[in-house]
């Protein structure tokens, strides 16, 4: 709850308005318990007997992700909602590739490791993306058990 509470502030700070399809789609992301793909969240407003058109999700996604406010993974598709807020760094993510269970973490001095990176190749990097999959905790005790 806090967290769809925060978004919207930043929404407010940023100069946006809260709309009703950013506050409906901000809603499913803070409820999904994993990743979800544009058509899943029009399919849980549905059941809720609310309607967005495709067009207006992926507007309001775009408008997430340039926030921070949510994040497109990789590995398998969907968006999810930032967990992280305004941490150093850019954000990334661990996943598991048992139960799709997601961490995210950011981490100033790797993203400093890949600007110096870029820089050797003369390039300028600007924002860094990066996944990792391996096994959660939960599925490495289940699979010992
Ligand atoms: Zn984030
Ligand atoms: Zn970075
Ligand atoms: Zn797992």
């Amino acid at each position: 709850m806090t967290q769809t509470h925060d978004a919207l502030q930043v929404l407010r700070s940023r100069g946006y308005r809260v709309t009703e399809p950013r506050k409906r789609v901000l809603k499913v992301l803070a409820e999904a318990q994993r990743p979800v793909s544009p058509y899943e969240i029009q399919e849980i407003l549905q059941q809720k007997g609310e309607y967005l058109n495709h067009v207006t999700i992926y507007r309001v996604l775009d408008l997430f992700c340039s926030l921070k406010l949510a994040h497109k993974v990789l590995l398998g598709g969907g968006f999810v909602r930032c967990t992280l807020g305004a941490e150093d760094g850019c954000h990334r993510f661990v996943v598991c590739r048992q139960c799709g269970a997601l961490r995210e973490y950011a981490d100033k001095a790797l993203c400093e490791e890949e600007t110096a990176i870029a820089q050797e190749f003369g390039f300028r990097a600007e924002q860094h993306f990066s996944e990792f999959s391996g096994i959660c905790s939960e599925c490495m005790a289940s699979a010992r058990s």
